[in-house]
C-alpha cells in the first residue's frame, strides 16, 4: 500500500526534551521514527498531553528537537536557518484547532487567505480578491466571503478558512492540530469531507492529530499511536479495529463511543492516570495501566517492530517479529 519512493518527509529518531523547574526534564517525544507518503493521511492519536502537538510542530519548524532529524525530500530541515527555513515554511503548513487564534480579527478574511501568497509574492496586490475568491470556492464558501472579518462566521465557516490559507500556497504537506475537535459533530463530518476532497484533488499529504480514534480511523490512511511521547503502534487506518495488537491500542478501541454500541454491556475505560513526563519509568511507559504487564516490561523499555510489512508494534507480548504473541507471565 505504501510505496518508499513516496516518502516525502521522513521523522528520525526525534525527541524533544524542556528544562523544567529543579533541574528535572520534562521528555515531551521520544525517539519518534515516522513516515509521511505523498498523497496520504497519517493519524497520530493518543490521549492530551501525550506530546503529539509537540511532535507535528517540529515538523512545520516551529520548535527545534533536542536530537533526531527531519528529514524533507532527504534533506534534514532541522538545521535550516533564516531564508532556506522562510522558503521551507511554503511546503509544509499547519492548521490549528482555533483558527481564531492564528487570525488578525481586524483583517478581512481576502487578507487573511491572501497574506502567505503576497509573502512569497505569488501573486501581485492587485490580484487578492481573484485569488481569495479561488480559494474560498475551493473550500466550498461563497467568493463574497473576502469581505467579511472572522467574527462575522461560525466555527466550521473559520476553519474552511483556515484550511484555504493552509493550501494557498499548495504546500506539500498539511499538519492538522485536533482541526475539528471545537466543531459540532456534523461540522466535523463537513470538514473531514471536505479535507479528504482536497487531499485526492491535490495529491497532498496530511498528518492530522486527534485523540478520537473513532473519527480518525474513518479516513487516515496510516495511524500511529503515541503513548508518553512514543510510538507504541503504526498500522493501516481502516484495519485497526481488526488488527491492533498493543494493548493501549486495544483500550483505546474499547473507549470509542460509538452509536451502534450495545449499551448493557460495560463501556471500556483505561484505568489510572498517564504517568508525569518528568517521570517516565523504565522499561515500557503503559505497564502502570496494562492488565497484561510481565516483568520484563518494568525493565526494559519495548521496541517498535515490525510484525507485518505494514504493521509495527513496541510490547513485548509480541518480540518474534511475526505478530505471534509471546508466553504472558501474568499481570504484574
Ligand atoms: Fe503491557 Fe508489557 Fe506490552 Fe507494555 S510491553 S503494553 S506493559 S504487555
Amino acid at each position: 500500500m505504501f510505496d518508499e519512493k513516496d516518502v516525502i518527509l521522513e521523522a528520525k529518531h526525534i525527541t524533544r526534551k524542556f528544562p523544567a523547574a529543579g533541574g528535572r526534564t520534562l521528555t515531551a517525544c521520544e525517539n519518534v521514527n515516522l513516515k509521511f507518503y505523498r498523497g496520504k493521511t497519517l493519524g497520530l492519536v493518543g490521549e492530551s498531553g501525550c506530546g503529539k502537538s509537540t511532535f507535528m510542530r517540529l515538523l512545520v519548524s516551529l520548535d527545534q528537537p533536542t536530537e533526531g532529524e527531519i528529514l524533507f525530500h532527504g534533506k534534514d530541515i532541522t538545521k535550516l536557518k533564516g531564508e532556506e527555513l522562510r522558503r521551507n515554511h511554503q511546503y509544509i503548513q499547519m492548521v490549528f484547532q482555533d483558527p481564531s487564534e492564528s487570525f488578525n480579527p481586524k483583517m478581512k478574511i481576502r487578507d487573511i487567505i491572501c497574506e502567505p501568497l503576497l509573502n512569497f509574492k505569488r501573486i501581485k496586490a492587485n490580484e487578492k480578491d481573484t485569488a481569495a475568491r479561488r480559494l474560498l470556492e475551493m473550500v466550498d464558501l461563497p467568493g463574497d466571503f473576502a469581505d467579511r472579518y472572522p467574527h462575522n462566521m461560525s466555527g466550521g465557516q473559520r476553519q474552511r478558512v483556515a484550511i484555504a490559507r493552509a493550501i494557498a500556497l499548495e504546500p506539500e504537506l498539511v499538519i492538522m492540530d485536533e482541526a475539528t475537535c471545537a466543531l459540532d459533530v456534523s461540522v466535523q463530518k463537513t470538514i473531514i469531507e471536505l479535507v479528504v476532497g482536497l487531499q485526492k484533488k491535490k495529491n497532498i499529504s496530511i498528518g492530522f492529530i486527534a485523540h478520537d480514534l473513532g473519527l480518525i480511523q474513518s479516513f487516515a490512511h496510516q495511524i500511529a499511536v503515541m503513548y508518553l511521547g512514543t510510538i507504541v503502534e503504526v498500522l493501516p487506518g481502516e484495519e485497526i479495529s481488526s488488527r491492533a495488537m498493543h494493548p493501549y491500542t486495544q483500550a483505546l478501541l474499547g473507549a470509542v463511543f460509538d452509536l451502534h454500541m450495545d449499551f448493557s454491556k460495560k463501556i471500556e475505560v483505561i484505568e489510572g492516570e498517564v504517568p508525569s513526563p518528568l517521570e517516565i519509568p523504565p522499561g515500557c511507559p503503559f505497564q502502570r495501566r496494562c492488565g497484561r504487564c510481565m516483568e520484563i516490561c518494568k525493565k526494559e523499555r519495548p521496541v517498535l517492530r515490525n510484525v507485518t510489512e505494514d504493521h509495527q508494534v513496541a510490547c513485548h507480548l509480541y518480540q518474534n517479529g511475526s505478530g505471534r504473541q509471546t508466553a504472558c507471565t501474568g499481570s504484574g
